[in-house]
């Protein structure tokens, strides 16, 4: 088995669900730390901020760096700040996202006025919220989400992402989002670039071949699907580009390691 200098792990879906644990993938965590190496988490949750992805981490036992953890908020806000840097920008979303755009001092404002539309998850969504994007968008702004997962999954079942959200706005307004998370390979990007790995050092792991997989085939480094969440084994098959590992979970894939 290949050992990287950079394992990149989704989050939902792949270390945790809503609140729970995801064990096998918290004791591959603890084995990689014990060699010395330092996890990254590429998550396109844009709700939390780092200290807050930093709190969920902690509460299931995985110490995190700040300067490991990777959001598509603020991936978003990179790119809005790279390609609009005199936008005046109205946001949809919770801390994650106001944050990441204050962080880089993005110009943000409160009316359908705006040069860009942010789109990520809003969990104290209101009509009036929805209303607003579409109005925003109608009136000429660029729109752009966070990430287009349509859902995720929680303690109980799949619940909606911004993906749905986002395309219930594409629907009142006949206008695509650039969408900023995975599958693109932004924040892959970024963590190359930021931390100084070649792609050969790389391998992204997660549970949603449509996402987590597709973003690392995108920046052409390894991916390891895991069957915890998101896209069943079964359906990975069938995919044209299998991922360069699919296992049932971070044991199994420990357990391949230690057979070598
Ligand atoms: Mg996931």
């Amino acid at each position: 088995m290949k050992q990287y200098k950079a394992y990149c792990f989704d989050l939902d879906g792949t270390v945790y669900k809503g609140k729970s644990a995801i064990e096998s993938a918290v004791r591959y965590i603890h084995r990689l730390q014990a060699r010395g190496i330092e996890p990254f988490y590429v998550t396109n949750n844009s709700s939390k901020t780092p200290e807050q992805l930093q709190a969920s981490l902690a509460a299931i036992g995985i110490t995190a760096p700040i300067d490991h953890l990777y959001s598509s908020a603020m991936a978003t806000a990179q790119y809005v700040k790279l390609h609009y840097p005199e936008a005046r920008v109205r946001l949809m979303g919770s801390d994650g996202l106001l944050t990441a755009a204050e962080a880089l001092d993005l110009q943000v404002v409160d009316t359908i006025e705006a040069d860009v539309f942010m789109m990520g998850i809003d969990r104290e969504l209101t009509y009036t919220t929805l209303a607003n994007a579409c109005l925003t968008v109608q009136s000429g702004a660029v729109f752009i989400a966070t990430n287009g997962d349509v859902k995720f999954p929680n303690e109980n079942g799949f619940v909606p992402g911004n993906g749905s959200l986002a395309r219930l706005v594409e629907g009142v307004t006949g206008v695509t989002p650039i969408y900023i998370g995975k599958p693109s390979p932004v924040m892959l990007e970024l963590i190359a670039d930021m931390h100084g790995f070649e792609k050969e050092d790389m391998v992204m792991i997660g549970d949603n071949y449509d996402t987590d997989i597709l973003s690392g085939i995108r920046f052409g480094i390894d991916t390891i699907h895991v069957n915890t969440g998101v896209t069943p084994a079964h359906e990975v098959f069938d995919k044209p580009e299998p991922p360069s590992i699919l296992v049932e979970n971070m044991d199994a894939y420990a357990a391949l390691e230690d057979s070598m």
